[in-house]
């Protein structure tokens, strides 16, 4: 059933699942926002469409201390770290970047490779989504398979209607928490007045390109000069990768000595000359030219064909902050022409 809680008794609810949760939400960090911890509803920034991290960081850090190691002349000892043990909720996440986790659940959560760091702290926290009334400029979610008010991968789905908010739950990890005093039924006028919001929101996104026929073209584009052209003003800083929500290349490291020391995760970008660097001195991808190529390639060609799902999500982020304002939509309108 749908329910509804004003706007008003929105931080009540909050401060109650504080008592019950580790809650993340969008939150002011230095001069951008993005998804953290907080202490108490007033640290939440309501009004942020696209965060500048996405949450990937809650379930894949930056910098992850996998185990410690501890060697003496007879033993060695592992010590597990960074797992979860509390529950916790992920709270007011944009359609698009729950789609990012699903995808992400593809590489880290599947039946035959089970990332225990990944899939622990997926197991043990509780979605909140919320659907995006005013898409902005640079998304295009649509286009790949998503949309402003998609429900799938969350517990429960908010859709803001002004006063209050329209709360449905998508699971029974998600009837619970709706189960709280300041729920009461959606009126038929509810969900009227939701589903205006949607047609509206839709109304502000581009039209969906043909991901498809994109998927084709590239299959056969592996030589295509096109790909100097492209590089040609790429930095190679990697920023689009590393704020993007479906990235997810990683380094590890051991840092310590042979006889103490942990090994640690970091995140790693394919945009670097280093990432594909072999021991031998090889590198199969020596340029900026074969390094922009597999972004493109991985993100809607060989994504599709291992893992089913499409690479990008379209929250455009990379669009917003690339420094030379390489946008990877107009890449894929190119490429329909190349
Ligand atoms: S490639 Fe760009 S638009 Fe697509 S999901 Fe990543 S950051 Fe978002
Ligand atoms: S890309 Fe779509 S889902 Fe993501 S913020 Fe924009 S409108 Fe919302």
């Amino acid at each position: 059933m749908n329910k509804k809680i004003a706007k008003a008794d929105i931080n009540q609810w909050l401060a109650q699942l504080l008592k019950d949760y580790a809650v993340y939400a969008p939150t002011r960090v230095a001069n951008y926002v993005a998804y953290r911890q907080i202490a108490s509803p007033d640290d939440i920034v309501w009004d942020c469409l696209v965060t500048r991290e996405p949450p990937k960081g809650v379930f894949f850090p930056q910098t992850e201390t996998l185990f410690q190691y501890v060697r003496t002349a007879s033993d060695l000892q592992l010590r597990p770290l960074d797992t979860v043990e509390g529950e916790r909720i992920l709270w007011g996440v944009r359609p698009c970047d729950v789609q990012a986790l699903l995808v992400q659940d593809a590489v880290f959560n599947t039946p035959d490779v089970r990332d225990v760091y990944y899939a622990n702290k997926r197991d043990k926290t509780t979605i909140i989504g919320i659907g995006c009334n005013r898409p902005l400029s640079t998304c295009f979610c649509t286009s790949v398979g998503g949309g402003p008010f998609k429900k799938e991968g969350v517990d429960v789905f908010l859709t803001d209607l002004g006063d209050a908010y329209l709360a449905e739950a998508l699971t029974q990890k998600g009837k619970k928490l709706l189960q709280a005093s300041w729920f009461h039924p959606a009126s038929d006028k509810d969900l009227e007045a939701a589903r205006a919001i949607e047609e509206t929101a839709l109304k502000h996104l581009p039209p969906p390109m043909n991901m498809e026929a994109i998927k084709q073209r590239l299959d056969a584009m592996i030589n295509n000069p096109f790909w100097d052209e492209v590089q040609a003003t790429c930095l190679g800083c990697g920023v689009c990768t590393f704020l993007c929500p479906v990235c997810h290349c990683f380094d590890i490291v051991d840092e310590g000595t042979s006889s103490c020391g942990q090994r640690v995760r970091n995140w790693d970008t394919c945009q670097y000359c280093i990432y594909t660097l072999e021991a031998s001195g090889h590198n199969p991808r020596p340029s900026g030219k074969e390094r922009t190529r597999q972004r493109l390639m991985h993100k809607f060609d060989y994504y599709l064909v291992n893992q089913g799902v499409i690479g990008c999500v379209g929250c455009g982020r990379c669009v917003q902050l690339c420094p030379v304002n390489l946008d990877i939509r107009q890449i894929l309108v190119q490429l329909g022409a190349a």
